[in-house]
């Protein structure tokens, strides 16, 4: 399609990276029904461009939490899926955007913990994942063998408060990564909520060494926010915040945040 704020990345036979504004989403093609990952927050139609590129339809957009960069875009869809904790804050758009050119009268259909979306002939597995938002859930399809973990399985925003919600905690990071390294033999790649390709599944582990290691003691450096950030970032008391490397795995997170009491 010409002329659209969308672009797109053909991933695997069945599997699309799709550009758009806010965050990155993914298309899933099933032999049934199509299914958008995430919708950004463009105020084009991302349905109708994802639907040009497959045949079966595409009426139902899952969000992997929900802040408003991933969820602003459902209302092209008929039917979301998204946690009990997204649904509270998934329909409020950003203060900066404008609020009258977002559908928010989509149906939506909560899912936690071992709920199946069943595309047909492909499958996706629901994983609660709370740390950078109280709403995160990981999706996990075990025939192309991908884990999407939307923000949580990311560099330098995963532990960053990006709206009122409670700090989280770098323990409930840790807690989030080992459970989904018990499923480490279902999925070799992991398509994450601002990604431009797949990242190698071996960076789980690596998060979760680093977490450990926070927990330890390890050293960090004062971490100071981008003066030109984005416009709803929130950020409130930066004078605890402290960013650690790790080997390729970058966390910012708050020191009276480390391990849950
Ligand atoms: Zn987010």
């Amino acid at each position: 399609m010409e002329g659209t704020v969308f672009n797109s990345q053909k991933l695997t036979s069945n599997t699309w990276l799709i550009f758009s504004e806010g965050c990155t989403s993914y298309l899933l093609q099933g032999q049934k029904a199509a299914l958008m990952i995430d919708s950004g927050f463009s105020t084009e139609n991302i349905q109708e461009y994802a639907q040009s590129l497959v045949d079966q339809p595409l009426t139902m957009v899952v969000n992997t939490h929900g802040h408003f960069d991933h969820t602003g875009g459902n209302g092209w869809f008929q039917h979301a899926y998204m946690s009990a904790k997204a649904l509270e804050i998934a329909k409020v758009p950003y203060p900066s955007l404008d609020a009258k050119k977002y559908r928010t009268d989509y149906i939506v259909t909560v899912v936690g913990d071992g709920d199946i979306i069943d595309l047909g002939g492909r499958m996706l597995e629901v994983f609660e994942i709370p740390a950078h938002a109280p709403s995160s859930i990981a999706l996990l399809d075990r025939s192309e063998r991908i884990l999407f973990t939307g923000d949580e399985v990311a560099n330098f925003i995963v532990l960053v408060w990006m709206q009122n919600e409670p700090q989280p905690y770098v323990e409930q990071h840790a807690r989030n990564m080992e459970k989904l390294l018990r499923h480490r033999n279902a999925f070799d790649k992991i398509c994450w909520g601002h990604g431009d390709g797949f990242l190698d599944a071996d960076i789980v582990g690596r998060f979760l060494e680093h977490d450990h290691l926070i927990m330890a003691g390890k050293e960090s450096e004062p971490w100071v926010p981008a003066p030109d950030g984005p416009a709803d970032f929130h950020m409130p008391q930066p004078e605890f915040k402290r960013i650690s490397k790790y080997l390729d795995t970058n966390l910012v997170f708050d020191l009276r945040y480390i391990r849950i009491p």
